[in-house]
């Protein structure tokens, strides 16, 4: 029978890949604890209007990459299997809801804030995802279909000090911070500002005006974006625009007082920091609900992650809780790249030395009559904070090697004798020694 394969651009993620991924979680969630964030979990799933509203409708993402589907699709596909009211069907008005499996988690985050009137409390809300997100984009090596991200918010009314070019830069301290932490090299940090809500539309128009007379010369879809999206232009990578793009206007020249202010001292916080950072008058973002600060951290070619070496970009958006129907509540937040965060470290790891993933020891039973006596053995070891393998009797003694010496780095025996006497040899596969230890003293042999 044919087999079933996974759907392409989605990953299955394997031991001891997944030890990895743990770590990095386990790392980041202490960090942002220390930072003051708390964790929110928003469904995979949100009314599509979130996504068209919050991300904006030309973007690359709303416009070719959403994965969207109506209930009353379901409904279709399970006609015949279940009928009627009591097996929870959609009513007439959820039917005609059209749903969007998340592209990403700001736009669900703000949303929650929203509806929970978070706003009310008055404090600055520090909030941290981690979780699946969904871009039919094409796959390729750093870039999935389904990806996670790791991210967080900080946002609050206009009294907490959400708008603060304070909150930028700790933001920005705590993610060099982390980036250290796990051990990432050679990152780089990016910064620019795209201005207000009010020196935005002046610089659009000078772009438009700009990109006018030169448009044909560009490639394709940049000839599309300079239509639909004039900022991504400048985004783009293709080498064959870059010298049109080089001398298109700048935002830095269009920022008002305030925003450039506000820029300045984040820039100034960082400094004062040691954060290092390069100025990329450049850099914008493919999501439309950025304001003023955007960034992100890339790290150098050559790192494991071939053209995809973004591996975390953000910025403020301080219109957005206006833009989905709620109070005015600034904010700040990024995303990480999960998956290309793994695979730069698992790069780098490999550099340097690999590692060797082997459990404490493997229990070995002499015959099957002694396989609960082993099982019982490794309970204990495993209780004593010890990774145990358990073999089978039924093996031979070759074969109990082998398969010990690829899983473990010792091998204890258990035989007749062994659990008669509470005497266990303890084989040491490194050292390429042997010894006989007492049950009481095994726990501290193998941890040795
Ligand atoms: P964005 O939400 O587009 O600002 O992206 C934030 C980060 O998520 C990027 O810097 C990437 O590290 C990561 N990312 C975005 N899209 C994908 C994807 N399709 N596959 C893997 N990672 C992605």
């Amino acid at each position: 029978m044919a087999v079933i394969l996974k759907v392409r651009g989605t990953r299955d993620l394997l031991p001891p890949e997944t030890e990895l991924w743990n770590r990095v979680e386990a790392t980041t969630r202490a960090l942002f604890a220390r930072y003051g964030f708390g964790e929110i979990r928003t469904p995979i799933f949100e009314d599509t209007q979130l996504f068209a509203r919050g991300v904006g409708e030309e973007t690359d993402i709303v416009s070719k990459e959403m994965y969207t589907f109506t209930p009353a699709d379901d409904v279709g596909r399970s006609a015949g299997r279940v009928t009627g009211e009591s097996a929870g069907l959609p009513s007439r008005d959820e039917k005609a809801q059209s749903l969007t499996l998340r592209p990403e988690n700001t736009a669900g985050v703000v949303r929650a804030y929203i509806e929970h009137k978070l706003n009310d409390i008055g404090t600055l809300q520090k909030l941290f995802y981690i979780g699946p997100q969904f871009r039919r984009e094409r796959p390729q090596r750093g870039r999935y279909r389904q990806f996670w991200q790791i991210g967080a918010e900080v946002l609050g009314p206009a009294w907490s000090g959400a708008e603060s070019p304070l909150r930028d830069a700790e933001v920005l301290e705590m993610l060099a911070t982390l980036l250290d932490e796990l051990g990432v090299r050679g990152w780089q940090l990016d910064l620019n500002s795209i201005g207000s809500t009010t020196d935005r539309p002046r610089y659009l128009a000078a772009l438009r005006a700009a990109l006018a007379p030169i448009k044909h010369q560009l490639t394709p879809d940049n000839q599309r974006r300079a239509e639909t999206n004039p900022l991504r232009v400048l985004d783009s990578k293709d080498p064959r625009d870059q010298a049109l793009i080089e001398a298109l206007p700048c935002i830095a020249d269009f920022l008002d007082e305030d925003s450039r202010s506000h820029f300045d001292q984040v820039k100034a916080a960082l400094t004062a920091c040691g954060v290092p950072f390069r100025d990329n008058p450049r850099l914008v973002r493919g999501l439309d609900y950025y304001t003023r600060t955007t960034f992100e951290f890339t790290i150098p070619d050559g790192s494991g992650l071939g053209t995809q070496n973004a591996l975390l970009g953000g910025g403020r958006y301080d219109g957005l809780s206006e833009m989905l129907g709620g109070p005015k509540a600034p904010g700040i937040g990024f995303a990480i790249g999960e998956d290309r965060l793994i695979l730069a470290l698992e790069a780098q790891a490999e550099q340097e030395s690999p590692v060797e993933r082997k459990l404490d020891a493997f229990i070995a039973p002499m015959g099957i009559s002694q396989n609960s006596a082993a099982l019982v053995l490794a309970r204990e070891l495993r209780a004593a904070g010890l990774s145990i393998e358990v073999g089978e009797g039924a093996f031979r003694l070759k074969r109990s090697f082998e398969t010990a010496d690829k899983l473990a780095h010792r091998m204890v025996i258990v035989g007749e004798d062994e659990v008669a006497s509470d005497l266990f040899t303890v084989k040491h596969f490194s050292r390429g020694e042997q010894e006989k230890v007492t049950r009481v003293g095994l726990a501290e042999a193998l941890r040795r």
